[in-house]
């Protein structure tokens, strides 16, 4: 009986190879530890987000261009900017750019309902698409401009913004539920930006710097002012 190989004879069945891999070269070794995280990168096909062309590159070590001058961020920073958000189950997430959906669909295995954001309408269209068709039904996407958050859906117990600042957008804090986590990348297009984990809790903010790493800028109102 070789009804596994039978199976395993597809392209399917490579790209889970190559998923499995990110998630033991890519993710395990540089301090992804939260199993749910760990599992919910091993369960999205990733090539699924990306532009036909670039399926074959799906899960290598970095962005990839998805259009309209964006980028599907690196598997490495999905996965650490969810671990830092602390979900376990329950939780409602706001998620700011969209994007490819990506991040929005790993997320969708993480906490109980996503709100992701786009404010590239061919973006938030093709997303909301894409998220439709692979079936993730507890995710929302919107156009429009997320530097203000989402108001009428506050307050949330996690808030991701996918795309640098220079100076924290305060929509997102007024948003935040007690206990819940903000994690955002700040500071400059051209300098880099430091990701921050701000957790409010009983009337106090707690900041905490997570490390350098290299975003796309935040448009609209409170985005980055060197391309508002
Ligand atoms: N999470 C995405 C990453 C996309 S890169 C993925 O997994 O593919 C960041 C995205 O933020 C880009 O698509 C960009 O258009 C979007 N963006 C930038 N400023 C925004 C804003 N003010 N509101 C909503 N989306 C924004």
């Amino acid at each position: 009986m070789n009804g596994r190989d039978d199976r395993c004879n597809s392209t399917a069945c490579s790209f889970e190879a190559m998923r499995r891999r990110m998630v033991e070269e890519q993710l395990r070794p540089r301090g992804i530890q939260d199993p749910r995280v760990l599992e919910a990168m091993a369960a999205v096909p990733r090539e699924e987000f990306v532009p036909a062309a670039l399926r074959e590159e799906a899960y290598d070590d970095n962005p990839l261009p998805i259009g309209a001058g964006q980028t599907i961020s690196q598997p490495f920073t999905v996965a650490f900017m969810c671990q830092a958000l602390q979900l376990k189950g329950d939780e409602k997430v706001l998620e700011i750019g969209a994007g490819s959906g990506y991040g929005a669909a790993v997320l969708s295995k993480l906490a109980s309902r996503i709100l992701t954001v786009e404010y590239i309408p061919e973006l938030a269209e093709e997303a909301r698409r894409r998220l439709a068709r692979l079936g993730y039904r507890n995710i929302e996407g919107r156009e429009g401009d997320g530097s203000l958050g989402c108001p009428d859906e506050a307050p949330f117990d996690g808030i991701v913004v996918t795309a640098g600042a220079c100076d924290l957008p305060l929509p997102y804090l007024e948003q935040l539920s007690e206990g819940g986590r903000l994690v955002i990348p700040l500071g400059s297009q051209y300098y880099g930006q430091t990701l921050y984990r701000f957790i409010r809790h009983q009337g106090r903010l707690g900041i905490e710097n997570l490390g350098i790493f290299v975003f796309v800028p935040l448009l609209g109102r409170y985005g980055l002012e060197e391309v508002r």
